[in-house]
């Protein structure tokens, strides 16, 4: 490549990774997966090396992350919080090594983290109380998230020690929560997140704190920015240390004497990923003694002192046969692809959902395609692209049906919307989804009325709508596959005791679009009975605190259908309970200190019985819990508390002894 070639080049390249940047840090939405952003950077990185004075300081080689964005305050990072250099084998590990070692004298030693692919935050604690937290931002400017931060249950509010201290970590969006809220994006017909690093910035960069209480985030801290009195002399020690204040780390962590033995972590964890809990992208190998990381320094943009091993993406390639419709509870037509299976990072992948429409013309996908698949975040599969080279001209282009598969009704696209719906109230498809939530868990919850049990009941033309659950009779289900005389006997019982579920089980189970769990209790509490909640103008739904307009409307038009009053008087006929048992309104005193927030009592207490307690905390608008995770807000412990008390330690939830509670309950 001439001179004039490789400038041209520094120059395209700087550009597209700069947008890349923007899309990632800024937006939150890259467009392509970060090992090709990887790639590209390496090869700016090379040509600059080899062309060193085309390397300007706007280059992407000589940044950190991305801008704040406006709207919130921006914090100054006196110690700037740095990116790291990459290695992608273990050569590179071993030549890092041999760079650091040519600058000091002593032996090295390192600490391997797993290297969490979440947001980096910067947390300062003052007298040993959290006062501020804040993103990385461009590395010198981050943006002030306390507000956002102060949701997440495991920073603690106040240290083990009064220590004035700037400590960094990782916020972090564990799978369960992120599958937990596409799930609900998906029930509210809002786009899901891509991934849940994704998924994590985007929580923690919203200026209304009450989203990212809703996420369910988490974080592992890693390491110290500005601590003036900090005398530690490595940093596993500080590592100890941080875990001694109470600040969560990460248990995976691990001193290595030699770099071998570092490859045998990377090696160990790169197979082991699948099983963990969260999304890692790597490993973080940092030398461990404090004195040899001051002499070793940094670059513009990155310690030398450290490195992240980036794991590969698992890509793997198979062929598509077939593309499968579904009609779900809302009606909408899903596609979904029909693969030959393959494993893909641990798993075995058969189908991978294809969203809609646009998305199958976007990436020109046919039936007989040899396709690239991975599992966004890890979890969920996906059709990457398609390998164009492999075609033989006898795949088939595939065009969505204009009518219903299930039904045969004619299927319309609504304004604004990707997606294609089926709009008859009585398709049987819709229908069956429409069961199948009905006697799910946090609906009226009926056990031993599976997806299976659902399927049969329908085809044997034994139910076609909700009621017809209620009308259900032994000698009917006897008939069905597997279902003895007990399982019948418990099904029944299960079917008798839903009837006297609390109102809120039931406006779930109704599946009202936009209308999730905890709507549904919000309306049982504010209208009590399904009477008056029917007669509830679109003005009374707007005016309550959680309800907007998507819902307002919706709950509306709902109970204005003719079908639906049938389906009401049916069910109140059948003996379905339609009014809210929980405690009333005007009970639960409003913003208090347990407002909701979830509680858990422990050990024994002398002036009030277990309970007296509960009920107690459930009329200031908590709820009492049996136990202790990271969704627990308070810990009240009485005497001889053992292992939740403990637990609670660990989670950094606060904890109240029985003198602490009195108080509040006698204010
Ligand atoms: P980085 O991913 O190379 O590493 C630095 C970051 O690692 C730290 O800021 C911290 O957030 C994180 N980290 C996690 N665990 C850690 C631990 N135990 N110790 C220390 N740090 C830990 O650097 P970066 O500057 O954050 O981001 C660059 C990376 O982001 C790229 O390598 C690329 O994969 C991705 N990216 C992708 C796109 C895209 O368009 N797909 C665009 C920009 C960046």
């Amino acid at each position: 490549m001439d001179k004039q070639q490789a400038q041209e080049k520094v120059i395209e390249l700087s550009e597209l990774l700069n947008n890349y940047n923007y899309e990632y840090h800024v937006l939150d939405n890259p467009s392509v997966p970060d090992a090709e952003y990887d790639q590209k950077m390496q090869e700016l990185r090379e040509l600059e090396e080899e062309f060193p004075e085309f390397i300007t300081t706007e280059s992407p080689t000589q940044r950190i992350g991305g801008e704040p964005l406006e709207g919130f305050k921006k914090v100054q990072h006196n110690v700037p919080m740095l990116s790291l250099g990459n290695a992608f084998n273990a050569e590179d590990l071993r030549d890092f090594e041999r760079r650091a070692a040519g600058v000091t004298d002593a032996k090295l030693s390192f600490v391997c983290e797993l290297k969490i692919d979440g947001l980096a935050v910067s947390l300062t604690y003052e007298d040993g109380k959290f006062i501020r937290g804040a993103t990385r931002g461009d590395g010198t400017t981050g943006e002030d998230i306390t507000s956002n931060l102060r949701t997440i249950k495991s920073i603690p509010l106040t240290i083990a020690e009064k220590n004035t201290m700037e400590v960094r970590g990782e916020a972090f969006m564990p799978h369960k929560s992120f599958l937990a809220l596409n799930k609900s994006r998906d029930e509210n017909e809002e786009e899901p997140f891509a991934n849940p690093r994704n998924a994590a910035a985007g929580s923690l960069r919203q200026l209304d704190p009450r989203i990212a209480a809703k996420r369910n985030l988490d974080i592992f801290l890693y390491g110290v920015g500005e601590w003036e009195a900090g005398s530690l002399a490595s940093h596993s020690e500080r590592l100890d240390y941080l875990k001694k204040l109470g600040l969560k780390t990460n248990p995976e962590w691990k001193k290595c004497e030699t770099i071998e033995e570092v490859i045998e972590y990377v090696t160990y964890w790169e197979a082991e990923r699948p099983k963990l809990g969260y999304e890692i992208d790597g490993i973080v190998i940092k030398v461990d003694n404090l004195d040899q990381q001051e002499e070793l320094g940094f670059t513009a943009k990155s310690p030398r002192w450290a490195i992240a091993y980036k794991f590969p993406a698992e890509e793997v390639v198979t062929i598509l046969h077939d593309i499968e419709l579904s009609v779900g509870r809302t009606g909408v037509i899903t596609p979904t692809a029909i693969l030959e299976p393959v494993k893909v990072a641990g798993t075995t992948v058969k189908r991978a959902s294809l969203h809609n429409e646009d998305l199958i013309r976007a990436k020109d996908i046919k039936l007989g395609d040899t396709v690239v698949i991975k599992k966004a975040g890890d979890i969920i599969p996906e059709v990457v692209r398609v390998v164009e080279e492999k075609r033989t001209g006898s795949e088939k282009a595939f065009h969505m049906p204009e009518s219903c598969p299930a039904c045969g009704s004619e299927l319309v696209r609504l304004e604004e919307e990707v997606a294609l719906r089926c709009i008859n109230p009585n398709c049987p498809a819709q229908l069956k989804e429409g069961l199948i939530h009905f006697v799910s868990r946090n609906a009226m919850n009926i056990d031993g009325l599976g997806e299976k049990v659902i399927i049969q009941l329908f085809q044997e033309k034994l139910i076609h709508t909700i009621a017809d659950i209620y009308r259900l009779q032994r000698d009917d289900l006897l008939k069905l596959d597997r279902m003895g005389e007990k399982s019948v006997h418990n099904l029944l019982q299960a079917i008798e005791t839903s009837k006297s579920n609390s109102l809120e089980k039931l406006l779930f189970g109704l599946g009202l679009r936009f209308v999730g769990s905890k709507a549904a209790k919000t309306l049982a509490v504010h209208f009590e009975t399904m009477e008056s909640l029917k007669h509830a103008t679109y003005e009374d739904l707007i005016s309550i605190d959680e309800i907007g307009e998507k819902m307002a409307d919706s709950v509306a038009m709902y109970f204005s259908e003719v079908e639906v009053t049938d389906l009401l008087a049916e069910l109140n006929e059948l003996g379905v309970n339609m009014d809210y048992k929980g405690p009333k309104k005007q009970e639960i005193a409003q913003n208090t200190i347990f407002s909701g927030k979830t509680v858990v009592l422990t050990g024994k207490m002398d002036s009030f019985s277990r309970s007296e307690a509960k009920s107690a905390i459930e009329q200031l608008g908590g709820s009492v819990t049996n136990s202790v995770s990271k969704k627990t807000d308070f810990l009240i412990a009485g005497d001889e508390a053992g292992s939740k008390l403990d637990k609670a330690k660990q989670l950094g939830i606060i904890i109240w002894n029985e003198e602490q509670l009195r108080e509040v309950l006698e204010k």
